[in-house]
């Protein structure tokens, strides 16, 4: 069977559909025999062999390296509201497993891991924030809308185009904006049971760091009456689940934002915490971590989660450098026998990297390390199977002798 309705068609140069058949979602325009120019960017397109044979369906952007993200590999299949929504309900599906009685912040799209090229999805509660990062994605912004509307029932959607990434697809950066019910300025989220205030509009990503939920509750096992010090800890998602820990654990706080603190102590009163009991800094981590390191101080627990270091393969090099002083000075005011919980979420920088890292340092500073998890992001971010693009969290709890 094939489509109802007739797409324009792209040929691939010969023997070039091995990529694709693999289950990969992208073409890059070398790939293309005669680039389909006379569609706009973001255009819906069949892929189709060099011989003619259709493969999938996609959508074409003339101006990428990426000049077509796969859709769908079925012909029958039409790119419409329907099915957007099939694709919604699978990805909807899947979160059941988070429990939304218990957890209802979570990652409800995560572009081509849920086979939704270019759409990301954040669900706060009944709000969802919506970032659209491809023009063909945009082309489709008003079918994805409705369909998100129908299938989650949500109170609103607020459209958060405000990604640099945009500008590479030939698309504005545009200011937050509700796109379809109402958006209030904060939402009250659960995560593991735990509370937490989220402000959709104005908080760094789309308000909330969701992807470090499991590492989180990891924590909790090394927290037990310990000094926890949480280096970039944003609106404290760290600190609050390692002070549930005990009466006697102790938690620092460090982070650059005066608001993300400043919401930080909210959520641990949200949570039946004194934050006054606790420390909270806003101030550069380096410049924290060095003071502490000349004074002496040292923690049980050491968090570290810095914001993407490199953003581009050609920041690598310097990346690598700010992530080794980092977890240098981590190491440094963490007592022997610590715990180390460091983290990467720059896509070009792999685990590998990051092991490296932590192996060079062990070795200057004579400071055995012991590997005892690795994690990525949690069940709400799936991870394409040959595309480890869709994979960007690093994170590795060590114990530093
Ligand atoms: N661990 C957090 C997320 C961290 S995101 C959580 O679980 O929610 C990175 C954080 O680093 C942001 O809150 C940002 O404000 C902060 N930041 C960036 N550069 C910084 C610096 N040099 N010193 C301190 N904080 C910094």
């Amino acid at each position: 069977m094939t489509s109802l309705v007739h797409y324009p068609t792209a040929s691939l140069k010969p023997h070039r559909e091995a990529s694709l058949l693999s289950g990969h979602l992208w073409i890059f325009s070398g790939a293309l025999q005669q680039p389909p120019h006379w569609i706009e960017a973001g255009g819906l397109v069949d892929v189709k062999s060099s011989t003619g044979q259709f493969i999938a369906r996609g959508y074409y952007n003339p101006l990428t390296d990426i000049a077509i993200r796969i859709l769908t590999r079925d012909n029958a299949e039409t790119i419409d509201t329907a099915f957007l929504r099939r694709r919604i309900r699978s990805a909807s599906k899947l979160r059941q497993l988070l429990h939304p009685e218990q957890t209802n912040a979570y990652r409800l799209v995560h572009s081509e891991g849920d086979g939704l090229p270019g759409l990301v999805v954040d669900r706060y509660a009944d709000v969802l924030v919506v970032q659209i990062h491809t023009a063909g994605m945009e082309h489709l912004r008003p079918l994805v809308l409705d369909a998100l509307m129908e299938e989650t029932g949500a109170r609103g959607i607020l459209l958060r185009n405000d990604s640099q990434s945009r500008r590479r697809e030939g698309l504005e950066i545009e200011e937050p904006a509700v796109v379809a019910g109402e958006v209030p300025a904060q939402v009250l989220v659960k995560e593991n049971g735990l509370q937490f205030l989220v402000d959709p509009w104005h908080g760094q990503k789309t308000g909330f760091f969701i992807d470090q939920r499991d590492k989180r509750a990891a924590l909790q096992k090394y927290t037990h009456g310990a000094r926890v010090l949480n280096c970039f800890s944003y609106t404290g998602g760290f600190s609050v689940y390692a002070a549930l820990t005990g009466q006697e654990t102790y938690v620092t706080s460090v982070d650059i934002s005066a608001p993300a603190i400043a919401t930080a102590r909210e959520n641990f009163t949200l949570n039946g915490l004194n934050p006054n009991e606790h420390t909270f800094f806003t101030a550069d981590v380096f410049d924290y971590l060095e003071h502490a390191k000349s004074v002496g101080e040292q923690f049980d627990v050491v968090v570290l989660d810095p914001p993407a270091f490199a953003k581009a393969q050609n920041a690598r090099v310097q990346a690598l450098k700010a992530y080794r002083r980092l977890n240098m000075l981590g190491m440094q005011v963490l007592r022997p026998g610590g715990i180390l919980l460091t983290c990467s979420c720059s896509g070009v920088i792999s685990m590998d990297d990051l092991l490296d890292t932590l192996a060079q340092i062990a070795q200057q500073l004579h400071r055995p390390v012991q590997l005892l998890e690795k994690y990525t992001h949690g069940v709400d971010h799936p991870i394409h199977r040959v595309m480890p693009e869709t994979s960007y969290l690093k994170a590795v709890f060590c114990r530093v002798k």
